[in-house]
């Protein structure tokens, strides 16, 4: 595809984000930069970028054959991605399945509760609040998305767990919980953005129940790289 890289339109925690020659299209470049905890934790990740550009390549390919629309267009090389440029729907779409995280931490549960329907929350996505857990009828009110805009986005989101849940347990990783984001396109459809990798999902062996995700960075528990680069062989052998 004959589209240019020009200037940096912005430079995230693990992303950069490129404008093209096309106005409707950007790059995003993949770091090994990583945060945890609202940005106090920060290291790399030697590979992630790469890892993830390619999981998350990979799995929005699968989506969009299963009728879900996304802003992937074509990767260009390890670390980047030609994707459809989107106006950021604001919301951190949270779905779990499996109790872990702040999720344990808020209602006082261990980890591990199977549930036996997924979990949908939402987060306002703003840096400068802490991105606080917000209500549709919040996010409504604050414009941040239309009523229509939201029964969009859960419908998506849980047909994106129905079709990665199943897809995760062939190759032996539970997705226990992971957040997607969604954009409007000029028409104002909505697809699903950003990434979907071990920086956004939690993957537990399903035998094992050993971490596979972002938790090994967080909480210090070793062999971060090999975590991410076992899923990398998991998906693609
Ligand atoms: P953060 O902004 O949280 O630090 P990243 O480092 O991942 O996150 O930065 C990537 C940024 O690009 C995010 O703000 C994300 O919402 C945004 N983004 C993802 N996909 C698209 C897209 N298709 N078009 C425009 N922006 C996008
Ligand atoms: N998540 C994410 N970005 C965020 C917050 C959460 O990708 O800013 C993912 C996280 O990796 C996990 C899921 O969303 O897979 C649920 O995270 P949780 O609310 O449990 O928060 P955490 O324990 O990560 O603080």
């Amino acid at each position: 595809m004959d589209v240019i890289k020009t200037e940096q339109l912005y430079e995230g925690k693990a992303k950069k984000v490129f404008a093209t020659t096309d106005p409707a299209l950007v790059i995003v470049s993949y770091k090994d930069d990583a945060t945890a905890f609202d940005g106090l934790k920060k290291g790399t990740i030697a590979g992630k970028g790469a890892v993830n550009n390619r999981m998350s390549n990979y799995l929005m390919g699968l989506l969009e054959k299963e009728g879900v629309p996304t802003h992937f267009v074509e990767e260009l090389s390890e670390r980047e991605t030609l994707v459809r440029k989107v106006e950021i729907v604001k919301l951190e779409v949270i779905i779990r399945n499996i109790s872990a995280g702040s999720f344990s931490k808020r209602f006082g549960v261990e980890e591990g509760i199977v549930f036996d329907s997924p979990t949908i929350e939402f987060s306002y996505k703003n840096d400068d609040l802490h991105d606080p857990l917000m209500n549709a009828y919040h996010a409504i009110a604050l414009g941040v998305a239309t009523s229509e805009e939201i029964e969009t986005i859960k419908a998506l989101a849980f047909k994106v767990n129905e079709v990665l849940k199943a897809y995760f347990l062939g190759i032996g990783v539970k997705l226990v919980d992971f957040k997607l984001e969604f954009g409007r396109t000029p028409d104002g459809k909505i697809v699903l953005a950003d990434e979907i990798s071990p920086d956004t999902c939690r993957f537990w062996d399903a035998v094992t129940n050993e971490k596979l995700d972002k938790d090994r960075f967080r909480r210090d528990l070793g062999n971060v790289e090999g975590a991410y680069a076992e899923m990398l062989r998991r998906v693609f052998g």
